[in-house]
């Protein structure tokens, strides 16, 4: 039985003091067999974890690809883990536009990730351009194989998946719950095709992209929708708790 996940993605928003006061102000109570994940910017991760109430689990946005070194500016799948965070997002579609993440990145990335026992997030999703050239199943495909080259059936254990199609994302245009349906089932075909029917049917995948309190609902009640990955509707506490409770 796969868990229902809602995940909140800060992305460059709410540093350490509101961090703080969101997690006081959050009036919720998880349904049984949800888990409820934000993923603040990593300075607040810290301050955020010694606050942590149960129920709640923090992600890093992002990891660097490599183990350590000359790196400025950048922080390791280790140090995430020392604060004792055990998610991380990877290959969200604004690190691949803005800082050149190829699918190869990712690749590492997850490794990395993986390396220190963590889950990882994994992002993927077409472009306009991509979806109007009828192309998104060719891409994403070949995002989520490239993206997991290397991995085994048990690494497959601490991989999520999340379908974000990037003309969605902050834009206000949700695609329809038939069309995320139908791309989380693809997805979980493509699964299936490379670590057959078991550990497909039992990875979780998200949808993401303009999900808000109003059209969760119809979202997750799709066979292959196992959550959400939200991003401007998770920022308000009052807002996330509607969306945990939809
Ligand atoms: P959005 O962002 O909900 O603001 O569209 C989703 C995401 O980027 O994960």
């Amino acid at each position: 039985m796969r868990k229902e996940i809602i995940a909140g993605n800060w992305k460059m928003n709410n540093g350490p003091s509101k961090g703080l006061s969101f997690l006081e102000k959050l009036n919720f109570s998880s349904k049984e067999g949800q888990r409820i994940i934000i993923c603040p910017p990593s300075i607040a991760l810290g301050p955020m974890k010694e606050s942590l109430v149960p129920g709640l689990e923090l992600a890093s946005q992002n990891v660097h690809e490599e183990e350590a070194g000359a790196y400025t500016g950048e922080l390791s799948a280790q140090m995430i883990s020392e604060l004792g965070i055990a998610i991380s997002l990877v290959g969200h579609s604004e690190r691949r536009s803005y800082y050149n993440e190829t699918d190869e990145i990712v690749n590492k990335k997850i490794k990395r990730v993986l390396g220190q026992s963590m889950e990882a997030i994994l992002c993927v999703g077409e472009l306009l351009e991509e979806r109007e050239a009828g192309r998104e199943k060719e891409v994403v495909e070949g995002q989520v194989k490239r993206a997991l080259e290397g991995l085994s059936a048990e690494d497959m254990k601490r991989i999520i998946i999340a379908y974000e199609p990037v003309w969605a994302i902050g834009t206000g245009r949700t695609a329809s719950a038939d069309d995320a349906q139908e791309m989380n089932g693809y997805i979980r075909e493509v699964v299936e095709e490379l670590y057959g029917s078991q550990v497909a049917g039992g990875v979780s995948i998200l949808y993401g992209g303009s999900v808000n309190p109003s059209n969760i609902k119809e979202l997750m009640s799709k066979e292959d929708i196992d959550g959400a990955l939200v991003g401007g509707a998770s920022l308000d506490p009052e807002s996330f708790a509607k969306l945990l409770e939809y």
